[in-house]
């Protein structure tokens, strides 16, 4: 099962692609958590994509597919992957359905989560994680059980992501509309894309992702 977790920064991708890897045991190929590790590992890449990424922008075509074509053929991707965050362009979408024609694999699902501007700016602006961990909190909709202590690990350390401050997220958004959000009538002319109400609780979100991919959830249980 290779799906596209589709849908504007703030959206629930992460949470849910979490969810499926844990679950089912697809890989979470999350393009923004592979640059973050590079800047944090201070790699060439990382020193590239670090400036960009503080300015909202997107991070080169060519370097965001070599970084994918290299991912998807990892023994982890066999029994199916999570894209969270890419293709973002439309010359990313043609060049992963490329790649995914040369791997003999297809795209089973590009399933949008919708959520309005002002809905995703509250989210992302609130949120921090676990420096353990990275169990997702936020100020207002999820604090740890007890204050200051995450309520998976223990740990008392929490960390706030640079991009996800209001000037930044508002440039996310942008990008989002302007570079991303017209690969939706791509996807649905390729009829791989159904889309669902993001706004709704994070359980029922995950349920409607579980209907539509129904077959796997059979598949893990046996
Ligand atoms: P995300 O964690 O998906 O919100 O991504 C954080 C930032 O990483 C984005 O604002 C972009 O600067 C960069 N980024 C992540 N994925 C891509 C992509 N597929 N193409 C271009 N830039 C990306």
């Amino acid at each position: 099962m290779n799906l596209i977790l589709f849908g504007p920064p703030g959206a629930g991708k992460g949470t849910q692609a979490d969810f499926l890897n844990k679950k089912y045991g697809f890989a979470k190929l999350s393009t923004g958590d592979m640059l973050r590790a590079a800047v944090a590992a201070g790699s060439p890449l990382g020193l590239q994509a670090k400036e960009i990424m503080a300015k909202g922008q997107l991070v080169s075509d060519d370097i965001m597919i070599g970084l994918i074509r290299a991912r998807i053929q990892e023994p982890d991707c066999t029994k199916g992957f999570i894209l969270d965050g890419f293709p973002r362009t439309v010359a990313q979408a043609e060049a992963l359905d490329q790649m995914l024609m040369a791997e003999k694999k297809r795209l089973d699902h590009v399933i949008e989560l919708q959520v309005n501007d002002s809905e995703l700016t509250q989210r992302i602006c609130g949120r921090f994680s676990c420096k353990k961990c990275t169990a997702g909190y936020h100020d207002t909709f999820k604090r740890p059980l007890k204050d200051g202590v995450c309520d998976e690990c223990g740990s008392t350390e929490f960390s706030r992501r640079e991009d996800d401050n209001a000037s930044t997220v508002a440039k996310r958004l942008d990008a989002y509309h302007a570079q991303t959000a017209p690969l939706l009538p791509y996807y649905d002319k390729e009829n791989v894309l159904i889309s669902i109400d993001g706004m709704a609780d994070i359980e029922i979100v995950t349920r409607q992702i579980e209907e539509i991919i129904g077959g796997a959830g059979k598949l893990a249980a046996n």
